[in-house]
């Protein structure tokens, strides 16, 4: 069964899930951050402004080490001012 990461609606087959995202307009992003298509902006989705300190804690990063690589993005992304601490 595969599920769309847009809607959350599933298709038996990968032909029916092609032909719902096309009618649809439902975007996938295809990043290396998860191994299958994906919602952009997802937690681990390359898009995701905070993906590089998402991906370090997944890989084993220390909170420290972690939230050092937060506040250097909080500080690099332009015009994205830090709302929520991101959820780990
Ligand atoms: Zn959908
Ligand atoms: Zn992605």
């Amino acid at each position: 069964m595969l599920r769309c990461p847009e809607c959350r609606s599933q298709r038996t087959t990968f032909k029916a899930m092609q032909l719902h995202i096309k009618a649809s307009g439902h975007k996938l992003c295809g990043c290396g951050g998860y191994h299958y298509p994906h919602r952009p902006g997802s937690p681990f989705c390359d898009s995701n402004p905070m993906a590089p300190a998402l991906r370090a804690s997944r890989e084993g990063a220390s909170d420290e080490e972690v939230y050092e690589i937060v506040i250097g993005l909080a500080w690099s992304v332009a015009g994205k001012p830090l709302k929520a601490w991101p959820t780990f």
